[in-house]
């Protein structure tokens, strides 16, 4: 609110700098990494976006896990592009052999969406080195909430775009705020596209919320504290009410119970004034994919919860 302030709203007459460089100047220093290492958008699904138009073709197709974020498969029909979509393991983990020398762009989502389960920074290297002429966009948009980043390994491959977004961790999903660390060869391919399409893309008031965000770091750590051990509360009321959750490395939960199916718990919930999300599908049908709120929302769904059970006994 202090950032967003009358000052800031009177100079809306004004374009904003499409450079961003005063919210990228914070980002270095916050970050250790150059302005030139660093993308700026209007929401990561805005990078993203970007990234399936700039790096796939009708010669290089796209390939992510068979479960994961929805919106790869819209962006690749959307340009067209062909895609292959690789299973899961058995136990919802990604194989990262499948992806070695694939001869296409990877995008996957580390975390990911919505088991919540994370490969580690020598898994996502070893599909990097398997990949040298291949680009690997790691979607990093849960990575605050326990992921490993590979944002130390922009150095080392120039072939790995890094996505990250203000709408989870940092509380601004309104705000409309993503950005990617890359090699410059990779950045400047996405500022291509944005000098030739929208270059005042991200509005004043988004990139002074961002400043504020990156500047007032206790807020973020306490809040993303808050979010893990919400997370880690809930996990362990599930399994006592018979549960299966996938260990979370995100600010969701994953889970099933064998008492009902992951529909049924959706739509009496719903009914209860409580949202969750499912997802159809054979894999994914059982489950229920819950979002970490405050502690009082969290209480009124395990409250919930208990009484469904109840009644389908
Ligand atoms: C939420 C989410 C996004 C999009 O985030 P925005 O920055 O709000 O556009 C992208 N990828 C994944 C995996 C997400 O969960």
């Amino acid at each position: 609110m202090r950032a967003l302030n009358s000052k800031e709203v009177n100079s809306l007459r004004l374009y904003p700098d499409p450079e961003c460089t005063s919210l990228k100047e914070k980002m270095t220093r916050y970050y250790g990494v150059l302005p030139e290492n660093i993308y700026l958008a209007p929401g990561s699904d805005d990078v993203l976006n970007f990234a399936f138009s700039a790096f796939c073709d009708s010669t290089t197709p796209a390939f992510f896990p068979d479960i994961t974020y929805g919106f790869y498969k819209v962006f690749a029909e959307l340009y067209g592009i062909k895609y292959t979509e690789i299973p899961l393991r058995e136990d919802f983990s990604i194989c990262p052999g499948d992806y070695y020398g694939i001869g296409g762009t990877i995008f996957i989502a580390n975390p990911n969406a919505p088991t919540g389960l994370a490969l580690s920074l020598d898994e996502i290297e070893s599909i990097l080195i398997n990949n040298r002429d291949n680009v690997v966009v790691i979607d990093e948009a849960y990575v605050d909430f326990g992921g490993q980043s590979a944002l130390a390994l922009i150095d080392k491959y120039d072939n790995l775009l890094v996505v990250r977004t203000f709408s989870k961790s940092r509380s601004l999903a309104g705000a409309r705020l993503g950005y990617a660390f890359a090699d410059k060869k990779l950045i400047s391919d996405l500022d291509l596209l944005k000098y030739s399409t929208n270059p005042y893309n991200i509005s004043r008031l988004t990139l002074a919320a961002g400043e504020a965000a990156i500047c007032d770091n206790d807020y973020f750590e306490s809040m993303r504290q808050k979010v893990i051990s919400t997370r880690e509360r809930i996990y362990n009321s599930l399994c006592a009410l018979g549960f299966d959750v996938i260990p979370s490395k995100t600010n969701f939960l994953f889970a099933k119970n064998n008492r009902i199916d992951g529909g049924k718990l959706y739509a009496e919930l719903k009914k209860r004034g409580v949202l969750v999300r499912h997802f159809n599908g054979e894999r994914t049908g059982a489950y229920v994919r819950i979002t970490i709120g405050d502690d009082n929302e969290m209480d009124i769904l395990i409250q919930k919860i208990e009484e469904i059970l109840e009644e389908t006994k």
